[in-house]
């Protein structure tokens, strides 16, 4: 084992940590559920960063990165606004690093999950390609990392493409606009969308639509149309080598993959520019069981010091 950093994605039902080396091979990890509120996330994290600390070889540990929710001030170490944790402020790594001693480097989840989507699907962060991982979870977002970095934008919303608004007359959205994309193009949609004594996943939902069910085919159309509109936008908007496809819906795993390439050939039919962006061939599906989040947590922080 070489050096190694220790890497935390505070999810709002669990925490997940990982001891990481800096090719993104995890040798240890730790899940414990999340508690809301700041004083219990601190405790959380400085409880699993310091169970992994213990089973290391080594002892020279030194860096710590962490994943979050909401908007990261990563330069200064500062999270707002983080609802479902019921964190308004945090200057979290001041307060990690107070009790840690360790230093400590705070990013956006699915900032830090697009890192870790990237060296886990190419073993490495190339440096002079762009990439981009979509978080198709309970809301939708995206990450870009461009260079061998992420790219947070002017604001630190850069990727926040579940709240672009593409139907004013649709759902309304938890942002305050009406028909964002993450209002049908992800699983918080399609628990909403589909009533159904199983559990609403998309797994779940392509195997009712393929045994015939009349709402479950609709829902399903609606979701996948709505996920290859996030992807165009991505796709166009980036313009990425790849397009790495994560969260809960991922889970669904080839069935969900050929519906989307589906749905893209269908459309490229009629479009001579929309058949030279090959977009399926940019498309990869990452498990939702790899923890991506926790290992680029720890790679975001190697490569921000
Ligand atoms: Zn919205």
């Amino acid at each position: 084992m070489g050096k190694t950093y220790v890497g935390i994605d505070v999810g709002t039902t669990k925490i997940d940590g990982v001891l990481v080396d800096a090719r993104g091979n995890v040798y240890c990890s730790r899940s414990i559920p999340t508690r809301a509120g700041a004083d219990c996330v601190i405790e959380d994290i400085v409880s699993v960063v310091r169970f992994l600390i213990a089973r290391s070889q080594n002892s020279d540990i030194d860096l710590i990165g962490v994943g979050i929710p909401g908007q990261v001030d990563s330069r200064r170490g500062i999270i707002r606004d983080v609802v479902n944790l019921n964190i308004t402020e945090l200057e979290l790594e001041k307060q990690l690093r107070s009790q840690l001693n360790l230093d400590i480097h705070v990013e956006n989840d699915v900032n830090a999950a697009a890192m870790g989507a990237t060296i886990v699907s190419e073993s490495t962060v190339p440096e002079d390609q762009t990439i981009a991982f979509m978080n198709f979870g309970s809301g939708l977002s995206a990450g870009v990392i461009r260079n061998g970095r992420i790219l947070h934008g002017s604001t630190g919303s850069l990727g926040e493409i579940g709240h672009i608004p593409v139907d004013p007359n649709r759902f309304l959205c938890a942002c305050g606009q009406r028909g964002c994309l993450e209002t049908v193009a992800s699983g918080g949609a399609i628990a909403r969308l589909w009533q159904t004594d199983n559990p609403a996943t998309m797994q779940n939902l392509i195997y009712a639509a393929q045994c015939g069910e009349k709402d479950a085919r609709e829902i399903l159309t609606m979701v996948i149309h709505a996920m290859v509109d996030a992807i165009q936008i991505t796709a166009q908007a980036y313009d990425p080598a790849k397009i790495l496809i994560g969260g809960g819906l991922a889970k669904a795993g080839q069935p969900l993959r050929r519906l989307i390439v589906a749905e893209l050939s269908r459309r490229a039919t009629s479009s001579h520019f929309l058949t030279t962006l090959d977009i399926p061939s940019r498309l990869t599906l990452i498990s939702p069981d790899v923890p991506v989040g926790a290992i680029g947590a720890g790679i975001a922080a190697i490569l921000a010091k």
